[in-house]
This record gives structure tokens, sequence and C-alpha cells, in this order.
């Protein structure tokens, strides 16, 4: 398995790929691997991908040793997070709504989802400061529920208007690990009619390592069974992935979830963003939601973790990762509010 980052070095940003813990130089194998950044290689193309992908695995590639700090690995353009874990989005709507179905009637039919703040989507390793806000109505200070979010998210190189369900994963180059950072009392009293806003717009945290879709064929498995049928265009639901996740807050685990907790595809997650006419571009990040098991124990947020009663304190690290080594982890240390 390979992945792909930026590190910097010598004051200098370029390319990496990492296999297991290593890091290595990728610029051998193709010119478009010498910028300071992935944004080359995603506009290329699926071929490309594949081509870069495949020589990797045959290189014999020169390795990096010594201090390296990690870097974004492409300027990140637009940022969707979805809400597709039925179990994430059930948990939710009982406690921000006890008097309604946990469900909003919509869910079952189609991927929701907002558009997030890309400007401050930050790489594993960045502080990230406590946020201020309206945390009740006539009430402006330091958020006193902050909290993560578990999620995976995939970047995009270009793509038309309209990508059907059946061609979205050409349009995916990888996975990498997101957490979204929430103000819950931020997000509470805002919310109502819009979506979130500022509760969540302060930070999002992505991991170092882009590892390609194509490096995850072992991982695949079928869609779960969804109920009602989606509609034409978000079939057939393409394929769900079997990746562990696990959450830490200061080196201790505090749940552990798996990517195959969520309803909706990244297939269809595509298709249903660009069923409207947009198109998208090299470099846009969707996200898949907080991704909450059935079971206590793998539910993807302290918000649901401990029902609304306890969250992060200034000084806890949350740290994100998976099974496989190549994602690193996405890491975040929270600091008091300014
Ligand atoms: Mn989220």
């Amino acid at each position: 398995m390979i992945a792909f980052g930026v590190y910097s070095a010598d004051g200098v940003d370029r390319v990496g790929v990492r296999i297991g813990d290593q890091l290595f130089d990728p610029t051998p194998v193709s010119q478009l691997l010498e910028a300071a950044s992935l944004l080359p290689l995603l506009e290329a193309g699926r071929d490309a991908w594949l081509d870069v992908v495949g020589q990797m695995h045959d290189a014999d590639l020169p390795p990096i040793e010594g201090g390296i700090l990690l870097r974004l690995p492409c300027p990140i353009g637009d940022y969707v997070d979805f809400y597709s874990s039925r179990h994430h989005a059930e948990n939710v709507g009982r406690i921000f709504r006890p008097d309604s179905e946990p469900l909003t009637p919509n869910w079952r039919h189609m991927p929701i989802g907002y558009h997030g703040r890309s400007g401050t989507i930050v790489v594993d390793g960045t502080p990230i400061t406590r946020p201020a806000g309206q945390i009740a109505k006539g009430n402006f200070g330091p958020s006193r529920r902050l909290d993560f979010e578990l999620e995976m998210g995939f970047l995009t190189g270009t793509g038309p208007a309209r990508i059907s369900v059946e061609e979205a994963e050409d349009y995916i180059f990888g996975l990498v690990l997101v957490n979204d950072w929430s103000a819950r009392d931020i997000q509470a009293w805002e919310y109502q009619p819009l979506g979130p806003f500022l509760g969540k717009s302060f930070a999002t945290s992505i991991g170092a390592w882009v590892v390609p879709l194509s490096e995850l064929a072992d991982r695949r498995i079928p869609a779960p069974s969804q109920d009602p049928a989606p509609l034409d265009y978000l079939s057939p639901p393409g394929r769900s992935l079997d990746l562990a996740l696990a959450v830490s807050i200061n080196d201790e685990i505090v749940t552990r979830s798996n990517t195959s907790n969520l309803y909706w595809t990244m297939s269809q997650q595509l298709a249903h963003a660009t069923s409207n006419g947009a198109h998208i571009r090299a470099g846009d990040l969707f996200a898949s939601g907080t991704i909450s098991g059935p079971e206590p124990q793998s539910f993807g947020s302290l918000l649901e973790l401990t029902s609304n009663t306890r969250f992060l304190e200034d000084g806890d690290t949350v740290t994100l990762a998976t099974g496989v080594a190549e994602f690193g982890v996405c890491s975040g240390t929270v600091q008091p509010c300014l």
C-alpha cells in the first residue's frame, strides 16, 4: 500500500510517497510529482493516477530521512461534509430534536450534507484554538462543548456536471482521515434553519496522507441494503469500504468504528453532489459525516459517546487513526480560546 503527501524539509515543500512508516522521494517516477502539492497529479485524471500508482510499486525510490514537517496535500477546493451514517443521524436527532422522529424525512432518500469552509482546513498536527461564539441566547463566549467528529473524506480530480453513480469512482483520487471539529453549543443555537455554520467553520483537520482509491481494492465490500430503493440517479449504489477506525484522546482510545457503518457510498455522494449541474474541481474534498456504528462504543463523537454531557478540555489531544499505517493519523491539540 502507498500514500501520497507533502512534506517540508530545508524550507522546501515536496511531494512524498509513504510505504508503511517510511517516506520516499517519488519524483523519479513522474514529473507530475515535482510540484509542492498533489494538485498537478489530481488535475491529470484517472489514467495518470493509475499509471503513476502502478509505477510506484515497481520503482526503486530513494528514501527520505530526517526532520520533516507535514503539509496539506494540496490546496483544498470546495469542501462538502455529508451526514451519511444512519446511527449518527439518529443519535444526533434524538439529542437535538427529542420531540421529533430521529431521522429527518429526507435522510433515506438522498445523502444530505452542507458546504463547509475550505480555508480553515488544516493538516494533522496543527493546534486547534477553541472557538468563541454565541453559545446560547444572549451569551457570547468560548465554546464549552467542543467536540470531534470521526470521518473519512475523499479528494477528487476535475469532473463534469452530473457525474453518474457508475462513473463516480473515476473522479475519486484517494481517501484521507477527517476530523470535523464541532462546537455543539454554537451549533445547537445557530443551526436552524440553514444548517451548520460557525459551530464548524473554525477548523477541520485532515490527515497528511492520501491513500489512492485504487490501493484499497481488497477493502471493498458491497453497499449496505437501502430502503427505500434510491432513485435511478443513485442506483446502483457502488461499493462501500471496510476500514477500521479509532479515536483516542490523550492516548486513551475512546471509540472504534468502521467505514462500513456508512449508509450512503462515496459514489452516491458524488453523484448527488453534482446532480444539480455543479461540477467538481481538482482538490475538492468530500467528507463522509461522522461515522458511528450501532454500538455505543462505536459512536463517532463525544456528543453521542457521553449523551451530550462531556466535551474536550484545553490541552486535550484528539487522534484519529485507521488500521492502515499509510493513512498516518489525524491529530490536533486544543488550545485555549483567544
Ligand atoms: Mn461532520
